[in-house]
């Protein structure tokens, strides 16, 4: 007998099987299940090993030419300097894995932060677990927007449809059933099961769990995957281009250093020094894992302020971003939700002055209370604010309920108990309405409520105290009258509807109601939301309101929040339906508001400012938003509200919903990026210096002037240090006065390299100045002052590199790292100077009082010149 499939059993057998009822596991069963069977987590490929890291430090064509440098040191008899530069390449790649490993822990902390939740029942309570903690035998509820987190069987089933496109490659969405499945069948034929990695698209079901990771169909997939590839960020790749086309420039001009001594007539070994010393002195040894560290920074720092970042490129990304189209509900606005006032019977209400007495009032607190999954449990809302917001309302009308329900004020659940919801069509934000069917006195009734535009057209009564009156065009315009006047306050309006019908509820049939009334409620702006779109628009950034709200309601409060302003124009998802590609690019930049939209206008909307060049966020929460999210350069899920799907989708998360969140993590990104430049300015230019250094003594045919070791010595400690600092600049209120960054144009602009061969130059020039002084005093001690002049010029250049502007203008002590990274150096350089035993070691001689003077003050000159130099530019800018 062949084995029975986890699809063949009845629900009942199943439930056996696992040993579990429909109130779900108990705490002891979780536990001990979990020790059998393990987190529900894919074990991602096989990791790099700590030691293939390592080794992985050394395939580097800039390491390489170290190592050569190495062993031409050691044939020109100076083994220290070997030695040295062996163990600094060791020190290096030290640094260099353990970088890795902190990178690599900081982006796993990331991910869990944007781990999935799920919802189980366990001990008979509903609740909400991360996906990892999920077990064989959990009961798990499943929802429109959920991502599945592990393999089950479909216990009981409402209208579930799943896109098993990541399994099965077939894109369209699957209906699920909960009967029994004969036989053997295909996975896409397992229409009773769901799978991880899948994504609910609508409906619901309860689900029995049979497999968590990695013994789930995706697990096996991902078990036969390799580790999925590091992928670098534009940034990184940029660099390692750079790094590449640098060790090629460093091999040609050593190559040509290396031939003009020779033909000089200098002994190889003496041209072989030379090259070695102008390579060691180009090499930017400690710039990869600088730039590493300041992304890992940024990131963890955005993480604190709400922005989780799920794709490292968005750091970058964030800084050029030129439109950010944010949803209204929940993200602009504060998502708490407040009835305002009802209109029935053709009169306008407050809420405490409804009467569930009166049977066409009563019709409407049924369709706001039955038409409802939200609930309030302890004082909070669980589920859409804008559904709780009615039940709130139904509890403060309680004092003339009590009298009806004859018991002492009523609950929802009261209500909800007494009534049996038959069948259901959930909201979504397409038909933008929401049906059930109930029993009411004995009567299949169909509840409906949604957006008043759709709703009304679908009525064909109207219901007033006294009777039910047919739908004209008159009382079409009552409704619509009231509807405009609510909205123009900002309100946001929900209709209601009825029909006493037992046909089979669908899509197809919310047809021919007839009309209850209105229900308006407040939401007010957040108030950050004022705030943040200023700031936007002075940082040269495009706020754009996207809603499925009403027009009038979504412009009231885009004018209140400052988005919408005069000669902007609000369109409709219909109206923008109407228009051809060519026509929206035309007005494309005027359009402030899209009203009624639904998530396929939203992608229409990312690409037409993308046509224009600009770098689109695009705000979503859910199901349907995924495509948009993707569409758009930084896609922004919300934490709280959002789907998992959308959360899945996006390159960012909002762990506040908030849209001053998003302008936060512009700030920061522009600021990781600005820092990320002003640092690599800081190690080249000062590279720059050394090679330039080198290339004088060479063509003027004076001795070396650095060892190996000196140069290590700066580009590994004393250099490192500062850059460092400068990657911790504080963001400042002037990043967000510039325009956006063109995502074009890299790092290594022209002006970008013109000022870096200028300070490289003026520190060559302090450097060979000491370097001169120290040959006509005492020859031995000139390589010694031209070293201790570059690294203290170096360490003064540190200070100029934290901005474009002066420090006085910044300040000395803004950036505190900056003042220890300078002290630190010092210390160091201090150490070698004056500890006999590091003489040797480190190829220096003593140095005299007057020596340590004029390195001091020669050092000092370049940083004069620079800061002198920002100043006046400043001064002619203004
Ligand atoms: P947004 O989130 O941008 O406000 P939604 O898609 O949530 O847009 O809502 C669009 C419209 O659908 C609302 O104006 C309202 O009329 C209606 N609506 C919103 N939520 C519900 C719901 N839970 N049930 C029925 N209708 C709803
Ligand atoms: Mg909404």
């Amino acid at each position: 007998m062949t084995q029975k499939e986890d699809w063949n059993y009845s629900t009942q057998e199943l439930l056996q099987k696992f040993d579990v009822t429909e109130q779900g596991l108990n705490n002891v069963r979780v536990e001990e299940t979990r020790r059998q069977t393990g987190e529900n987590i894919l074990q991602e490929g096989k990791k790099k090993s700590t030691l293939e890291v390592f080794l992985g430090q050394f395939c580097d064509l800039l390491v390489v030419i170290l190592i050569i440098a190495a062993i031409i040191s050691m044939f020109s008899g100076n083994v220290e300097s070997t030695i040295v530069i062996l163990l600094v390449l060791i020190m290096n790649a030290v640094l260099g894995t353990v970088q890795h490993i902190k990178a690599q822990r900081s982006l796993e902390s990331l991910k869990q932060l944007s781990a999935p939740n799920a919802k189980v029942i366990r001990n008979g309570v509903k609740q909400e677990i991360p996906s990892r903690e999920i077990v064989p035998g959990d009961i798990v509820m499943l929802e429109a927007g959920d991502m599945i987190v592990a393999d089950g069987r479909i216990l009981h089933n409402y209208s579930l449809q799943v896109n098993e496109s990541s399994l099965t490659g077939e894109s369209t969405n699957v209906e699920k059933t909960d009967m029994v499945i004969e036989g053997k069948a295909a996975l896409a034929d397992r229409v009773n099961m769901v799978y991880s990695g899948s994504l609910v698209t609508y409906g619901r079901a309860q689900v029995l769990v049979t497999g968590t990771g990695m013994k789930t169909e995706l697990g096996k997939i991902a078990g036969l995957m390799n580790a999925a590839k590091e992928r670098k960020t534009p940034l990184q790749e940029s660099l390692d281009k750079f790094s590449g086309r640098l060790a090629m420039l460093i091999m040609i001009i050593c190559a040509v250093v290396f031939g003009l001594c020779i033909y000089r007539k200098m002994t190889i070994l003496d041209s072989l020094l030379f090259a070695v010393a102008l390579a060691v002195a180009a090499i930017p040894e400690a710039l990869g894992s600088i730039v590493t560290i300041v992304q890992a920074f940024g990131t963890q720092k955005m993480a604190k302020e709400n922005a989780i970042i799920k794709d490292l490129k968005a750091v970058e990304s964030l800084g050029c971003v030129s439109v950010i189209c944010s949803d209204k509900t929940g993200t602009l606005t504060q998502n708490k939700m407040t009835v305002q006032q009802i209109y029935i019977d053709g009169k306008v209400y407050e809420p405490k002055e409804l009467d569930i007495t009166d049977q066409t009032q009563r019709y409407l607190l049924y369709d706001a209370v039955l038409t409802n999954d939200s609930s309030i449990v302890e004082g909070k809302g669980i589920g859409d604010p804008t559904e709780y917001a009615l039940l709130e309302m139904f509890r403060n009308i309680q004092v003339e309920s009590s009298k009806f329900f004859g018991s002492a004020g009523i609950y929802e659940d009261i209500l909800r108990k007494s009534m049996d919801r038959m069948e259901e069509v959930p909201f979504d934000s397409d038909r933008k309405l929401m049906s059930t069917k109930y029993s009411l006195h004995g009567v299949p009734t169909i509840l409906t409520k949604g957006a008043v535009d759709v709703l009304l057209d679908r009525c064909t009564s109207v219901r007033y105290t006294d009777g039910i009156r047919p739908m004209t065009e008159s009382e079409k315009e009552k409704i619509r009258r009231q509807n405009r006047i609510f909205s123009e306050n900002g309100l946001r309006v929900l209709s209601f509807a009825y029909k006493e019908s037992d046909e089979p509820l669908s899509v197809d049939t919310e047809y021919n109601f007839i009309f209850l009334g209105l229900i308006s409620m407040v939401d007010p702006p957040r108030p950050e939301s004022v705030e943040a779109v200023a700031d936007a628009k002075k940082a040269g950034i495009r706020p754009v309101m996207i809603t499925g709200d009403h027009k009038i309601t979504a412009v009231a409060i885009a004018k209140r929040i400052g988005i919408f302003e005069d000669g902007n124009i609000a369109l409709t998802g219909a109206e923008l339906d109407a228009l051809t590609d060519a026509e929206l690019d035309d007005r494309i930049t005027k359009i402030s508001v899209y009203a009624r939209v639904s998530p396929e206008n939203k992608i229409r909307i990312v690409e037409a400012w993308q046509r224009k060049g600009n770098i689109v966020s695009m705000t979503g929460d859910g199901v349907n938003d995924a495509p948009a999210l993707k569409k758009a350069d930084i896609g922004v899920a919300m934490g709280i509200t959002g789907t998992e799907v959308s959360k899945d989708a996006a390159a960012m998360i909002l762990s506040d919903d908030n849209f001053a969140t998003i302008i936060k993590a512009v700030a920061n990104g522009r600021n990781v990026y600005r820092n990320i430049k002003n640092a690599i300015l800081f190690l080249l230019s000062g590279n720059t210096a050394g090679v330039f250094s080198v290339l004088y003594t060479s063509i003027m045919g004076l001795p070396v002037p650095f060892a190996p070791v000196h140069l290590l010595f700066i580009n590994l400690l004393t250099d490192s240090l500062p850059a460092l600092a400068i990657g911790m600049e504080p963001a400042d209120e002037r990043l967000l006065d510039e325009k956006p960054r063109d995502p074009k144009t890299g790092i290594m602009t022209r002006d970008f390299i013109m000022t870096m061969i200028a300070e490289g130059v003026l520190i060559a020039v302090v450097t060979m100045t000491a370097y001169h002084i120290g040959i006509a005093g005492n020859p031995a001690k000139a390589s010694t002052m031209a070293f201790a002049t570059l690294t203290m010029a170096r360490l003064f250049h540190g200070f100029n590199c934290r901005s474009k502007e002066s420090i006085f203008e910044i300040g000395l002590g803004s950036n505190k790292y900056s003042l220890y990274a300078f002290a630190a150096g010092v210390c160091l350089l201090a150490l070698v100077i004056f500890v006999p035993f590091l003489h040797s070691v480190f190829s220096v001689e003593n140095l005299s009082a007057t020596a340590i003077a004029q390195i001091i003050g020669l050092s000092f000159i370049p940083t004069v010149i620079i800061q002198l130099v920002k100043l006046c530019r400043n001064k002619k800018g203004e």
